[in-house]
């Protein structure tokens, strides 16, 4: 990653220079080209200059020899002429004569013959032609220069020439090299790209040392800025070594220091939310990932907090640990057990992938008579198989001969199981172990339960409280509803729930049983052997109710010795043989009191039928008051169903 950045940096390097370089060769060809096409503009100008001089002279000198008369001679001056130009750079010169000289003084020397198409033409239009030869080594300005007859000039020509004025008498042809020009241009522009060379070269290894740090910094900063994207705030730091001292070393301190603030602030945050939480998620180098993680922890337990805090009752409280570890930490095999105040524990909650038996249970049934005999609740702390094998005896698997998979010995005689660890956490509740959640797990997932117990502890300790605020309501309201010496409901339940009870009834189109129920003489029992032995026979007399009905029929202590027993959903005519089963295990039932006496006590019990009777519930239980007066009437230990004659009022 890191190789890669620095080749896309090093590449911005070279572009950055190549596009310098190539602006300056750019630059500089232009300006090369430019000082080439002029110097060709000025050596042509001065070429034609130099021609119309040259020509100028020859017509003077040759006029001088005729006004001389010594024209004849004009070879020498012709042969001068050619040696000096020579000397110019003219690398042919000739002087051509017109026809209407030869016509006038005879033919001249055959030099002075026109040889050209071009001079011909001059000399027959009188119109100057000039050529410019160009190849690549060479350059060449090409001219030829009609002479007219005049009479305006110093000489007038038309003194010796018979001609008219504006005659053509004769050319001058020239042929100048200027190829030297060239040279010297090409050998300025190879000099001074040499020397921009130098300069380039110079330029370039400026630029890159100039330009080294920054692309340096820049690399850096993209090496810290992906380390940044993947959390690893270590890797963000960039080494200020060798850092250019100006903004752009500016921003690097500046980015250091942002990023070492950041990361004090994640760890800040980690170390705070796992305080909070009472644990820290597995940690990874990086620091972003981490700091979203242990939120995303701290928001999901506030959340369960908030949803159980809105629960009504333990059991919901329960049902939503129990879907917690089920569901969403995926344990398949678990169990919660309750603590009660008589130290007796009761099963809560069980996953099971396996058959359990009937018993349905990971641990031995019997282990419920004596919350003691749980480890986890008897030493308040986690009992883990997998470190600690076959720690617990309870565990129902232990002792299984027939697994063969358990072979490991415990050094208490038992066979410990090696397929099957548990891990039991205590759930205080109250200051106490209220409760204790059983994990099963395989061996190939304890590493990952260990680091999920801390995370499952913290769940539980968010819900203990609410758990032992929930016990406690239920127990006020238990203890507001049922009657303390005998466990059957008070009157105000009664109150409560007798419209539900009704309703039942009516929608299901069924009976209630009405009894109610009196202990005959019961006044003796208390003069007699005292109120605590009173008291046991009420016990027993609510005892013998209780197991004589249905769980699903409600058993109320309607006043001191009186019963009231509602039989649900029961067949027409039945509250009567459900009455005489209570009598009957009244009367048979012998109960021993301080000093080894031996009670034998009855009751009568008044039988009414709802909507047989009547369609008022409290008058149904009028009636059977009525009937049970009767009972009291004819002699106790009876039961009487209520008949309308009874009733001797004219409306309830
Ligand atoms: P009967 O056969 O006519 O019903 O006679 P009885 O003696 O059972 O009836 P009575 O109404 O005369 O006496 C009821 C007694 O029950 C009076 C009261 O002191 C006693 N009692 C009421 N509540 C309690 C209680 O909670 N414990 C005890 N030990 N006695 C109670
Ligand atoms: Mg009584
Ligand atoms: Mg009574």
């Amino acid at each position: 990653m890191f190789l890669k950045n620095k080749n896309l940096n090093k590449s911005l390097k070279t572009k950055i220079i190549f596009r310098i370089v190539v602006l300056l060769v750019i630059l500089f060809v232009t300006i090369d080209l430019i000082f080439a096409f002029s110097f060709r503009q000025e050596s042509i100008s001065e070429a034609k200059i130099r021609s119309k001089t040259i020509a100028k002279v020859v017509r003077d000198g040759l006029t001088s020899l005729m006004v001389m008369g010594v024209i004849q001679d004009r070879k020498i001056f012709i042969s001068r002429l050619k040696k000096a130009s020579k000397q110019v750079d003219i690398q042919n010169i000739s002087i051509i004569r017109g026809n209407p000289v030869d016509k006038q003084f005879g033919p001249g020397f055959k030099s002075e013959k026109p040889v050209t198409a071009e001079e011909k033409y001059v000399l027959a239009s009188g119109i100057k032609i000039e050529k410019l030869d160009e190849t690549l080594n060479s350059v060449r300005y090409h001219v030829i220069i009609p002479y007219k007859a005049t009479s305006n000039g110093v000489v007038n020509c038309l003194m010796c020439h018979k001609v008219k004025s504006g005659t053509v008498l004769g050319a001058i042809s020239l042929t100048m090299n200027l190829s030297s020009v060239r040279a010297a241009t090409f050998k300025t522009i190879v000099q001074t790209s040499l020397i921009f060379l130098a300069f380039l070269i110079i330029l370039v290894l400026v630029l890159f040392r100039f330009f080294s740090p920054y692309i340096t910094l820049f690399q850096k900063i993209e090496h810290g800025m992906e380390n940044l994207k993947e959390g690893e705030m270590d890797g963000v730091l960039i080494d200020e070594k060798g850092l250019p001292d100006d903004e752009a070393g500016n921003v690097a301190k500046t980015l250091n220091e942002t990023s070492k603030s950041l990361k004090e602030i994640l760890s800040d945050i980690n170390f705070k939310v796992s305080s909070l939480i009472g644990y820290t998620v597995l940690k990874t180098d990086n620091y972003l990932k981490d700091t979203v993680k242990i939120i995303n922890e701290l928001v999901r337990i506030y959340n369960f907090k908030r949803v159980i805090e809105k629960d009504r009752t333990k059991n919901d409280i329960i049902n939503r640990i129990e879907s917690i570890i089920r569901d969403y930490m995926c344990f398949e095999n678990y169990a919660i057990y309750e603590v009660a105040d008589n130290n007796k524990m009761s099963l809560l909650a069980v996953g099971s992938k396996i058959n359990l038996g009937k018993d349905d249970m990971w641990c031995d049934r019997s282990s419920l008579e004596d919350a003691d005999s749980c480890r986890a609740k008897r030493t308040g702390g986690d009992v883990d198989s997998f470190n600690f094998p076959c720690i617990c005896q309870n565990f129902k698997f232990n002792s299984s001969e027939e697994d063969e998979a358990g072979s490991a010995g415990s050094g208490s005689g038992k066979t410990c199981n090696e397929k099957y660890n548990y891990y039991c956490i205590p759930i205080y509740i109250g200051g106490k172990v209220g409760m204790v959640l059983q994990l099963i797990f395989d061996n190939d997932v304890a590493d990952f339960v260990h680091w999920m117990i801390p995370y499952i502890k913290s769940y539980l300790a968010e819900a203990s409280p609410v758990i032992e605020s929930r016990k406690l309501m239920e127990l006020l309201k238990e203890q507001s509803i049922v009657d303390q010496l005998t466990g059957m409901y008070n009157r105000r339940y009664l109150d409560d729930t007798s419209q539900n009870i009704i309703a039942g009834i009516k929608r299901r189109g069924t009976n209630l049983g009405v009894l109610m129920l009196d202990v005959d003489h019961f006044k003796e029992v208390n003069d007699k052997y005292g109120h605590d032995n009173g008291d046991v026979v009420l016990k027993n007399v609510s005892k013998q109710i209780k197991k004589s009905i249905r769980t699903s029929d409600i058993a109320v202590r309607f006043g001191g010795e009186e019963f009231l027993a509602l039989l649900i959903d029961i067949r027409q005519g039945e509250a009567l043989e459900i009455a005489e089963k209570i009598r009957k295990a009244v009367e048979s039932s012998r109960l021993e009191i301080t000093g080894g006496i031996v009670l034998k006590k009855t009751i009568s019990i008044g039988v009414c039928e709802y909507p047989a009777d009547t369609e008022k519930f409290w008058q149904a239980i009028k009636y059977a008051d009525v009937a049970l007066y009767e009972a009291k009437e004819n002699g106790r230990n009876k039961v009487v169903r209520f008949t309308k004659d009874m009733w001797k009022e004219e409306e309830y």
